[in-house]
Parts: structure tokens; C-alpha cells; sequence
């Protein structure tokens, strides 16, 4: 929405608060301005669910970027929370709560469990009871920061401990919150959803890649061993694609590196809409890009990756008053039974082949 919209002077915010009064929760409203970026214009915005604000110009990468942020993904996954208290009552209780509140909860009882349960539910938040037979909360707590997925997890102590000093010392211990018993429900959520968010997005800050939002080459690597994992526990088929894009030194070279960033932003936007939910993409290097598919045979991943690629070199990249064209090559590997570093290498060859074969193309790995 233009501030200005209509013409007169922040007319366009009289409309979206008149259009915002008819929804009990507000729409989302990108605002534009190429005049007016005073505080008082920028406040009023915001009032009435202006969540962006552009000024004085609109960057239309960024402009996508941010519809696509509101229009995509933004089904909020619910918080995974790992409850461990020796009390089958107070741990019932919780779970109940936590339940109600829409997270996703799993109970035990045993402090034994502890490390079985992290690697099968791996948990966003954990919940320590602080006394329990045979071991503290607090060694618990250390026990899990030794293990370096689970760090950085908040952990918040449960306890009828009133003493601030030893909460002091529990907290010195790994935690990150202290919650004392009988625990207020509302207090509880509030705490949970605080911690979630804020672990989410320093999660994101390690795993994903600043210019594209995607997975970085660690965090794929990662994700195809637990997809190999996962299709050998399933029998399912796995594929592994490496793209490459063509001749991107030249892009950069005669258009500059800020549209070279562009043609990678625009590459991943568009593998994040043609692709399933279900697939992973990652930027592994520069210009090149991985993607695991999971569940899906050879034929049809090359089927997949050929349409994509067909499209992409078709998309006019804008640069100043001319436009060009890029594409990239693929190289596809299948899963047979064997490990992520082998898989990584026949795709690598594939893509290698295609290059030598001169370039916008795909090759599936021989098995
Ligand atoms: P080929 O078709 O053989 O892949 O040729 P190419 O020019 O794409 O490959 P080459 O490996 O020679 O060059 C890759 C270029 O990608 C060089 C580097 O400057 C550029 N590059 C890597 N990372 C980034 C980035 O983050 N932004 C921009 N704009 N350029 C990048
Ligand atoms: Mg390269
Ligand atoms: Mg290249």
C-alpha cells in the first residue's frame, strides 16, 4: 500500500485502518513511500499492521522476499518440549498444559531416559525437574550441554525451591530459566514461547545462509545423513542433486556483484516454489546448491530438477534497464545403500559431466 494512496497526504494508512476495523486479526500490510518516512507516518503505519516499511525506494527482491516470508511457511510449527520429572502427577499435569497451548509435548519419568528421549524426540525446550531419585537437574543439565546439538536447547528448571541463591547456582549450571512450583500455566506458556522464539531464530542464524535464507552446506550435509537414515529405516528411494550456475563469473563480471546476488536470491526463491515441503535445499557453496528429495526415484527427480531448470532459463534477470538470462547444470545422484559422502561424489561427477557436455543440463548418476 502507497502512504500516499489516492493522492493526498497519508491517505493510503486512512484506507487499511478503515479496511483493518472489518478483521479481528489484522492483515499483514507491506507500506511503500517514497516521500514520508517520518517517525509519526511510520508509527501509524505500524498501528494499523503495517509490518514493512519501504522508503524511499522498493527493492523489488526485497519487496518478494518479504511477501514471500508472510504468503509461505507461515504455519508456525508447534514447539517440540522434553519434560523430565520423577512426579507421574506433576509430569501428567504438564503435559496437559503444554498440550492446551498447542506444543508438542514428551514425558518422562526416568532421569535414565534422558538420552534416549533427546535422540528420539529432539526437543526445542527441555523442562528439568530439580530433585529427583539418583540424580539432580542440574547434573542432567550438564550431561546434555556436553553433547553439542543440544547446547544451545533452553532448558528451564521446575522446582518448590524458593531459595534465590541455589536458583542462582542451578541457573550457573546450564539453565536458562528457573520456575518454581505450583507453576502458573500462563507464566509457563509465556516462558515456553519467549524461549522457543528466541532459540528458533539463533538456530537459523547457524544453519542458514544470510543471502538466501537457505540451508548452509554443514546443515545440508547434516539433513542427508538423517534422510539416509530415514529411507533406510523406510525402504524408500533418496536422491541427491547438485546444481551449479553457468558461467556466473561473467554475470558478475559484467553486471556487478550485487545482481550476481540477485540471480542467487532469484534462484532460490524459485527452487523454494517448485519444490515439495518435503525436499531440503541448501546453498552449498558460492553459486552452487544442493537438494535432497526425499522419497523420490531417480527418473522422477531428473523429471523435476529438467522442468525447473527449463523455467529458470527462461526468467528475463532485470539489471538496470537490460535483462539476461542464466542458467545452471545438475548432476543427480540415486541413493544405493550407501553413505552421504559417496552420494555427494556421484552427484558432483554428474554435474561435472554436465558441464563437459555444455552446461543447461542434467545428468543422472549411473547406479
Ligand atoms: P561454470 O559454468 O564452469 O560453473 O563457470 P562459473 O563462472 O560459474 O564458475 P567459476 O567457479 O569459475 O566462478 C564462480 C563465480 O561465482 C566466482 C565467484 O566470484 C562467484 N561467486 C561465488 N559466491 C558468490 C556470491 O555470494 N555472490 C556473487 N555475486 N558471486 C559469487
Ligand atoms: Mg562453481
Ligand atoms: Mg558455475
Amino acid at each position: 500500500m502507497d502512504v500516499n494512496f489516492g493522492g493526498s497526504a497519508n491517505a493510503g494508512i486512512g484506507t487499511v485502518e478503515q479496511l483493518q476495523e472489518q478483521h479481528d486479526t489484522p492483515i499483514p500490510i507491506i507500506f511503500m513511500s517514497d516521500e514520508d518516512g517520518t517517525i509519526e507516518t511510520r508509527l501509524r503505519a505500524s498501528r494499523c499492521g503495517g509490518e514493512e516499511f519501504f522508503y524511499p525506494a522498493v527493492d523489488p527482491g526485497q519487496l518478494i522476499e518479504k511477501i514471500e516470508t508472510y504468503t509461505h511457511g507461515n504455519t508456525v510449527e508447534p514447539y517440540k518440549v522434553l519434560v523430565l520429572d520423577d512426579s507421574r502427577a506433576q509430569a501428567k499435569y504438564m503435559e496437559t498444559v503444554l498440550k492446551k497451548a498447542g506444543m508438542t509435548a514428551h514425558i518422562i519419568t526416568d532421569p535414565m531416559q534422558i538420552i534416549h528421549a533427546l535422540e528420539e524426540f529432539s526437543p526445542e525446550i527441555i523442562i528439568l525437574d530439580m530433585y529427583m531419585p539418583g540424580c539432580t537437574g542440574m547434573e542432567i543439565a550438564r550431561v546434555i550441554r556436553q553433547q553439542d546439538r543440544f547446547h544451545s536447547v533452553p532448558i528451564i528448571y521446575l522446582s518448590a525451591e524458593e531459595d534465590v541463591t541455589k536458583q542462582l547456582h542451578a541457573m550457573s549450571l546450564g539453565g536458562d530459566d528457573f520456575l518454581t512450583k505450583p507453576i502458573d500455566p500462563k507464566h509457563l506458556i509465556a516462558t515456553l514461547h519467549n524461549r522457543g522464539r528466541r532459540a528458533r531464530s539463533l538456530l537459523a542464524l547457524m544453519i542458514r545462509d544470510s543471502l538466501t535464507g537457505l540451508y548452509n552446506h554443514t546443515h545440508t550435509l547434516h539433513l542427508l545423513e538423517q534422510e539416509i537414515v530415514r529411507a533406510r529405516q523406510k525402504q524408500q528411494p533418496l536422491c541427491f542433486a547438485m546444481l551449479d550456475i553457468d558461467y556466473f563469473k561473467k554475470v558478475n563480471d559484467t553486471f556487478g556483484h550485487p545482481i550476481g546476488d540477485r540471480v542467487l536470491r532469484s534462484l532460490s526463491m524459485f527452487l523454494k516454489q517448485r519444490l515439495r515441503k518435503t525436499d531440503h535445499i541448501g546453498r552449498y557453496g558460492g553459486e552452487e546448491f544442493a537438494i535432497i528429495l526425499p522419497n523420490t526415484r531417480p527418473g522422477d527427480a531428473r523429471n523435476v530438477l529438467n522442468e525447473i531448470r527449463e523455467r529458470f532459463s527462461e526468467l528475463l534477470q532485470p539489471a538496470g534497464d537490460r535483462e539476461f538470462n542464466v542458467t545452471f547444470s545438475c548432476g543427480i545422484s540415486s541413493w544405493q545403500d550407501d553413505n552421504a559422502q559417496i552420494l555427494c561424489e556421484r552427484a558432483d561427477r554428474a554435474l561435472y559431466t554436465s558441464k563437459e557436455h555444455g552446461r543447461n543440463c542434467v545428468t543422472l548418476a549411473e547406479s
